[in-house]
C-alpha cells in the first residue's frame, strides 16, 4: 500500500458520499436543482479520480491512453455541472456564455473519441515511471495532440463563465450574494486555473507529473458544498420557526373554533383541520370532495353557496358567504366562510384556501336584534353613512308600501317627497358630526312617500349608532295619519259644538236684537210715510225727501249691519286662520250686545290700545269667546245696585302676547277658579255651563290661553291672550 492508493480511493469515497447526500436532498425537495448539480460533480470528480488513479498505475501505453480518453467523460461531466450550478445557485450568469461552455467542451470530447488516440495524445511513446507522494507512479513520454487547445479554450471559457457570474454576483452587494460569489466563485476560479496551468505545463513537458484534477476539484465541491449546506440549514430553522408557526395557528384555530381548509381543485380533495371536520359532521378519515362538503350543508343554503363558490372561481376569485351546518353532535351552527382562489397563469383556478368560522352566537343575536325590531309598532330604518339603506322592519315595508328587503341599498331620501328631501339630508350630516338622538322637525307636517308615490303625515325620531362600518343613523318613524284624522274629527266636534253654544247666547240676545232691528224699522217706516205725505202735496217739497232718503239709507244701513253680525256668528263654518285685531272684535261684539246690556242697566267702557299688533286667528270664534265673557259679566252684575253694574274691556300687548281683558264688578269667583272651565259648571238657573270650557277649548286651538283671575276691588277679570303674528309685517 502507498499514499497514491489509499488517497485516491478516499477522493473518490468523499466524493460519492457527498453526491449521495445532495442526491437525498434533491429526492426531498423538488426544487433543490442547486443540490441534482453538485451531485453530478462530486459524482463526476469520483470518476475523474478513478481515472487519474488507472492513469498512475497504467500498466502499459495502451491502459494510459484509454484511461486518458475515459477520463475526458467525467470532466465533461464536470464542466456541464459547474456550469448549471452557477447558473442556479447565482442567478446571475450569462446562459449563452454557459452554453458556449457546454458547447466547446462537448465538441472536445467528440474529438477525444472520434480522432487519434485520444484528446490530448497522437502517440504515447513510453511510460515512465517517476516518484509521487512516496509512491511509484507512471507519466508518458508524449506526442501531444493540438487538439488539446480545444480543451483549453473550453477551460478558459469556464473561467471567463465563472468570473462574469460571479462579479454579476458581488455587485448585487447583498452579503449573502457576496459571500457566494467569493466561496463559490473564488474557489472554482482559482481551482480552475490551477488545473489549467497543471496540464499547460505538463502537455509542455516542462513537468513530468501526473494528471491531479480531481484533488483540486475536491476543494471546489467542498466550498459548494458548505454554500448548500447553509442553505439547508437556514431552510431547516425556517421549516423549525413555521412548524412554531402552525402549531400556535393550530391552537389558536383550536380556541377561536376556527376551521383551516383547503380545496385542490383539479383532484377535488379538500383538506381540512380537525376543528373544521367536527363542525362540518365529517368523521376522521372520511374523504371530502366538492359535493361532499355541499351535503354537509343546510339544503337550503346549498344552492346560494354553490354560485358564490362558482361566482369566486369565475370571477376575482374572492368567496365570503354564510350557511348552516349540523356539527358531528347534530346541533346545527352557523358558519361564516372566507376564501381565496390560487389560479395558474392561465386564469385556471388551482385551490382554494380559507377559513370557516362558527357564527351561531352572533347570528342568534342579529337574529334577536332583528325580531325586536321587527316588533317595533313603527317603522325602523337603518341607513349607512351615504344615506343608504341597511337594514329596515317588517312595519317600515308595509307602511311604505315595498317588499320585505326592496329597501335595501336605496338612498333614505327615496323615503320622502321631493320638498323634504333636503330637510332630512341636513339632520343626518348634522349626525355625524354630532351623535346625539333627535326629531326631525321640518317646521310644518312631515310627510313620509310610498311606493305608489302617495303620501302620509309622519313624526321621524333620528339616532346615531356607532357600528365598525362607522357613524350609521338609524330612524323610527311613526305613522301619524290616525292622529292627525282623530284631531280632525276633534276639531270639527269642537266647532260643531261652538256654533251650537253661539246660536244659543244669541238666541238670549234675540229679545235685545229685535229691538235694535224694531228700531230702525220704524224710523224708516216713519221717515217712508212722512216722504209720502211730502210727495202728495203740491208741489212736493223734494229737499226735504231728500233728507228723509239719507235718513233711511243710514238707519237702513245699521239694520243691515245687525243681520250681517248675526249672520256671521250663526254660520256654520270651518275655522278659517286669519289675521285679526282683537279692538276690531271688541268694537263689533260691544256693538251686538250693545242694546242688551242697555236693557240690562249695564254700562261699558273700553281701553282700545291703539298700536296693538294682529293675531292670527278665526274671526267668528273670538267673537264668541269675547260675547260669552261679557254676556257673563253682566250676568255676575245682575244683583248689584243700577248703577254699580260696568264693564271694562281693555286690549293690550305684554311683550309679544296680545291680551283682551273683561272685568266685571260682579259676585267674583269661586276659589278654584279652574273649576269655571270646567264643562256644565254653571251656578245660573238655566245655565249650560258649557260656555267657558268651549272658549278655553277655542283659545287653546289658537296657541293661546283663557284665565280667570279675582279683581284686587270686587267681581272678576277674564283675560284672552293670544301671541301676535310673527309676519305682522307680510300681512299689514
Ligand atoms: P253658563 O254661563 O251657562 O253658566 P259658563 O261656562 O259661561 O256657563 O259659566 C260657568 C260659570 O262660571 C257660571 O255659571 C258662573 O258661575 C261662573 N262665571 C262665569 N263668568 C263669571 C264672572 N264674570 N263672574 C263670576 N262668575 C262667573
Amino acid at each position: 500500500m502507498n499514499a497514491v492508493s489509499i488517497l485516491w480511493p478516499m477522493i473518490a469515497g468523499a466524493c460519492l458520499v457527498l453526491a449521495a447526500v445532495q442526491l437525498l436532498v434533491r429526492l426531498h425537495d423538488k426544487n433543490a436543482q442547486a443540490n441534482l448539480w453538485l451531485a453530478l460533480l462530486s459524482l463526476a470528480i469520483t470518476g475523474i479520480a478513478a481515472a487519474e488513479l488507472a492513469l498512475m498505475l497504467a500498466g502499459s501505453t495502451e491502459d494510459f491512453a484509454t484511461a486518458t480518453r475515459w477520463i475526458h467523460v467525467p470532466i465533461f461531466i464536470t464542466f456541464v455541472a459547474i456550469v448549471r450550478f452557477v447558473t442556479r445557485c447565482f442567478g446571475t450568469a450569462r446562459g449563452w456564455l454557459g452554453w458556449t461552455v457546454i458547447g466547446v467542451r462537448a465538441f472536445a470530447l467528440v474529438l477525444n473519441f472520434a480522432v487519434g488516440l485520444n484528446l490530448n495524445h497522437d502517440a504515447i511513446l513510453r511510460l515512465r515511471p517517476i516518484r509521487f507522494l512516496g509512491s511509484t507512479v507512471m507519466t508518458a513520454d508524449a506526442v501531444f495532440s493540438q487538439r488539446t487547445r480545444i480543451a483549453e479554450v473550453s477551460t478558459l471559457l469556464l473561467l471567463a463563465f465563472v468570473v462574469d457570474a460571479s462579479l454579476r454576483l458581488w455587485r448585487k452587494g447583498e452579503a449573502d450574494a457576496r459571500r457566494q460569489a467569493v466561496v463559490i466563485g473564488g474557489s472554482v476560479t482559482a481551482f480552475v486555473v490551477i488545473g489549467f496551468a497543471q496540464g499547460v505545463l505538463i502537455h509542455s513537458g516542462v513537468v513530468a507529473m501526473p494528471y491531479l484534477i480531481s484533488l483540486p476539484f475536491l476543494v471546489v465541491v467542498a466550498a459548494m458544498s458548505y454554500e448548500l449546506s447553509r442553505d439547508l440549514l437556514r431552510s431547516a430553522r425556517n421549516a423549525e420557526e413555521l412548524r412554531e408557526v402552525a402549531e400556535s395557528m393550530h391552537l389558536a384555530a383550536g380556541a377561536a373554533g376556527l376551521a383551516f381548509w383547503r380545496w385542490e381543485i383539479p383532484q377535488d380533495r379538500i383538506w381540512v383541520n380537525p376543528q373544521g371536520r367536527a363542525l362540518y359532521g365529517v368523521p376522521a378519515n372520511t374523504p371530502i370532495t366538492f359535493e361532499r362538503y355541499l351535503t354537509s350543508l343546510h339544503s337550503e343554503d346549498r344552492e346560494r353557496v354553490r354560485r358564490g363558490i362558482e361566482g369566486a372561481l369565475t370571477g376575482n376569485g374572492e368567496l365570503r358567504t354564510d350557511y348552516r351546518v349540523k356539527d358531528s353532535a347534530g346541533m346545527e351552527h352557523w358558519v361564516e366562510a372566507r376564501g381565496k382562489v390560487d389560479f395558474n397563469g392561465g386564469g385556471k383556478p388551482l385551490r382554494m384556501r380559507g377559513v370557516s368560522i362558527d357564527v351561531t352566537e352572533r347570528h342568534h343575536m342579529q337574529e334577536r336584534f332583528r325580531l325586536s325590531v321587527d316588533a317595533s309598532p313603527n317603522g325602523v330604518v337603518l341607513a349607512n353613512a351615504a344615506g343608504l339603506i341597511l337594514l329596515t322592519n317588517r312595519r317600515a315595508d308595509e307602511m311604505l308600501g315595498y317588499a320585505p328587503g326592496e329597501l335595501l341599498g336605496q338612498p333614505v331620501g327615496n323615503l320622502l317627497p321631493e320638498r323634504h328631501r333636503c330637510e332630512h339630508a341636513a339632520p343626518r350630516e348634522g349626525l355625524h358630526r354630532m351623535p346625539e338622538s333627535r326629531t326631525m322637525e321640518a317646521g310644518h307636517e312631515l310627510h313620509a312617500l310610498r311606493k305608489d308615490g302617495s303620501e302620509f303625515p309622519v313624526e321621524i325620531g333620528i339616532s346615531p349608532v356607532e357600528s365598525p362600518e362607522g357613524t350609521l343613523v338609524l330612524s323610527v318613524i311613526v305613522d301619524i295619519s290616525a292622529r292627525r284624522e282623530a284631531e280632525e274629527e276633534a276639531r270639527r266636534h269642537r266647532d260643531e259644538l261652538a256654533h251650537v253654544t253661539r246660536v244659543t247666547t244669541l238666541s238670549e240676545l234675540s229679545g235685545s236684537l229685535a229691538h235694535e232691528l224694531n228700531q230702525p224699522l220704524a224710523i224708516i217706516l216713519a221717515n217712508a210715510q212722512a216722504a209720502q205725505r211730502l210727495m202728495a202735496q203740491s208741489p212736493p217739497d223734494l229737499a226735504e225727501v231728500k233728507d228723509i232718503l239719507t235718513d233711511i239709507v243710514d238707519e237702513d244701513r245699521r239694520a243691515g249691519e245687525v243681520i250681517q253680525r248675526l249672520r256671521a256668528l250663526l254660520k256654520r263654518g270651518e275655522t278659517k286662520m286669519l289675521p285679526v285685531s282683537f279692538n276690531e272684535i271688541a268694537t263689533e261684539v260691544l256693538h251686538l250686545t250693545h242694546a242688551d246690556l242697555i236693557g240690562r242697566g249695564v254700562t261699558v267702557s273700553r281701553e282700545l290700545s291703539p298700536e296693538l299688533p294682529l293675531v292670527a286667528g278665526d274671526r267668528v270664534q273670538l267673537q264668541q269667546v269675547l260675547l260669552n265673557l261679557v254676556l257673563n259679566a253682566a250676568d255676575a252684575m245682575a244683583g248689584n245696585p243700577v248703577g254699580f253694574r260696568q264693564i271694562q274691556v281693555v286690549t293690550s300687548l305684554e311683550g309679544d302676547v296680545a291680551r283682551l281683558s273683561v272685568r266685571d264688578a260682579g259676585c267674583g269667583l269661586p276659589e278654584d277658579v279652574e273649576r269655571l272651565f270646567e264643562p256644565f259648571f254653571t251656578t245660573k238657573q238655566h245655565g249650560l255651563g258649557m260656555g267657558l270650557a268651549i272658549c278655553r277649548s277655542i283659545v287653546a286651538a289658537h296657541g293661546g290661553r283663557l284665565r280667570a283671575q279675582p279683581h284686587s276691588e270686587c267681581g272678576a277679570v277674564f283675560h284672552l291672550e293670544i301671541p301676535v303674528c310673527p309676519q305682522q309685517a307680510a300681512w299689514s
